[in-house]
């Protein structure tokens, strides 16, 4: 794998099945990267297609139907579909993305992409993404299209690669190779085992594949065994899987995997993310001019009545509230570090997050008794380019992160991120006293309340002590390129080598 950047593959065709993709559907980073990383194969000169689920709040503007309703065979008989096109935005030259969604409207149809509180228990999720990807085969046969690669994405595609070894195992699929990209280990789709009833699987084939585990389906865990080659999206993210601490039970299955695993750190989408053009921010700014972060963040501070001062440090967090985030190391009632740093320090915080509710009402209580603690809770991508543009610094304590895409927004922006050294925050910021001189953000001694209290004032001292050396450290981080280029070159190699294995079942 440690071939040079300037490698070209052939053009392949490739199939990315996926349940969240921007702008269509997205709860978290999973929507980002796969778009960018097909967008940027398209660049490259491989045809590269994306199928999702298509939601009631999924815009169908610029959707066409294409002809015909498509009918997926299920264990319980057919479920009919209708398809619509669409295509990623892209830049002149380059290939189209063709997005095709699947639409049903009873199983799809619901605002929430994941079922409802319970729907998991009762294996509704089971037969929705079984479903979608059932149908990702039938399009193809449908459009007389077919693959080189299927590249499926986190446990709602985990049924790709299951099937390409059990019923689509036969032509043309039998060439397809199936690449299973991990985004988070943390959600395996478990359910009962009752729910198999749902896919078109033999109790043969069930046991074959390694579907079962413990007594439950694990969709996740049969993906992994199933695929070709199987991705991670930062490489220290696929050592840490391996080992107990991270591998949610899947750890030993990993190490059994070791050698097909990559671990491959997603880019950032610099066409969206770049303060040089950002539509959304009041001003622009690049590592040569900071002016327009300054007035960037004058402009947060009025938005929300904070005291216009330049030299206070300006604290941001866009995250999901939930465990893996480190929410309860910063609020938990008692113990959390929060209130401690808004009461000790002259700090500015802004969150925007939703959530566990829990955790959306301990941080709507502190912003309360905090004039210095500002929480939004709601969703909203332009806010999002406001905090990382205005902030100085930004706070990602996560328990673990698998790659994690604000860290590197926050570098492009010259934000610096005060961050847990795990998974892909480690791949890539540099701690400010590392010995190589080149630090680009702060890495906390330890994910609990007062690893990040330190972190968080060894940031702030430096912010007040040491300011050419914080300015230095903005400014490396915005020279940085982040961008899939180099992403993209590497999941090229792992379809090439995923296509010999194929070959050689
Ligand atoms: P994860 O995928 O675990 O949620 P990432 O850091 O990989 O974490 O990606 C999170 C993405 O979701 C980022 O693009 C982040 O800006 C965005 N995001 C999360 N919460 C919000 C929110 N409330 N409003 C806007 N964007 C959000």
């Amino acid at each position: 794998m440690n071939t040079p950047i300037d490698f070209a593959a052939p053009p392949m065709r490739i199939l990315m099945i996926s349940s969240e993709a921007s702008p269509f559907a997205k709860v978290g980073g999973l929507a980002d990267a796969v778009p960018a990383l097909a967008a940027e194969l398209a660049r490259l000169g491989h045809d590269v297609r994306l199928v999702i689920p298509r939601y009631a709040d999924t815009d169908r503007d610029n959707a066409e139907p294409i002809a015909g309703p498509l009918g997926i065979r299920m264990a319980r008989g057919e479920y009919w579909t209708e398809i619509l096109e669409s295509c990623l935005p892209r830049e002149e030259q380059t290939l189209p993305v063709r997005v095709y969604m699947i639409e049903h409207l009873e199983l799809f149809g619901r605002d929430a992409i994941y079922a409802r509180p319970g729907g998991s228990e009762s294996g509704e999720d089971l037969l929705r993404f079984g479903l979608l990807c059932r149908a990702a085969f039938q399009l193809c046969r449908k459009l007389n299209w077919y693959p080189d690669v299927m590249h499926a994405h986190d446990w709602p595609a985990a049924l790709v690669p299951i099937y390409l070894k059990t019923v689509e195992n036969i032509r043309p699929f039998d060439e397809t190779a199936g690449v299973f990209s991990i985004h988070n280990l943390g959600y395996q789709g478990v359910f009962p085992l009752e729910a198999l009833r749902h896919l078109p699987l033999n109790p043969g084939e069930v046991e074959r594949v390694g579907l079962e585990y413990f007594g439950r389906v694990n969709t996740l865990k049969a993906g992994i065994l199933c695929a070709e080659l199987v991705t991670t999206v930062s490489p220290s993210y696929a050592r840490e899987i391996q080992q107990p601490e991270h591998g949610f039970g899947l750890d030993g299955v990993l190490r059994e995997r070791s050698s097909d695993l990559f671990g491959i750190l997603n880019g950032i989408d610099v066409t969206l993310w770049s303060p040089e053009n950002d539509e959304l921010i009041p001003a622009r700014f690049d590592a040569e001019d900071l002016r327009g972060k300054s007035e960037c963040k004058a402009a947060l501070q009025k938005r929300y009545h904070l005291p216009a001062h330049a030299d206070v440090p300006l604290i941001g967090m866009i995250t999901r509230l939930v465990d893996q985030k480190g929410i309860a190391e910063l609020v938990g009632p008692g113990y959390g570090c929060l209130p401690h740093l808004l009461r000790e320090h002259d700090l500015q915080f802004v969150i925007l997050g939703t959530g566990d509710p829990h955790y959306e009402q301990g941080l709507a209580e502190l912003a309360d008794r905090h004039p210095n603690m500002v929480y939004e809770r709601m969703f909203d991508e332009q806010l999002a380019h406001l905090i990382e543009a205005a902030s100085d610094f930004f706070l990602m304590p996560s328990r673990y992160e698998p790659c994690g895409l604000n860290q590197m927004y926050s570098l492009r922006y010259g934000t610096l991120p005060i961050a847990t050294a795990t998974g892909g925050l480690r791949d890539s910021i540099v701690d400010a006293d590392d010995p190589s001189g080149n630090g680009t953000g702060f890495f906390l001694d330890s994910s609990n309340p007062s690893g990040i209290q330190h972190g968080v004032e060894r940031a702030i001292a430096t912010y007040h002590g040491e300011p050419a050396k914080l300015d230095a450290m903005r400014r490396r981080g915005m020279r940085q390129d982040f961008s899939w280029r180099h992403a993209s070159r590497e999941y090229e190699r792992v379809y090439l080598r995923a296509l010999q294995l194929r070959m050689r079942q």
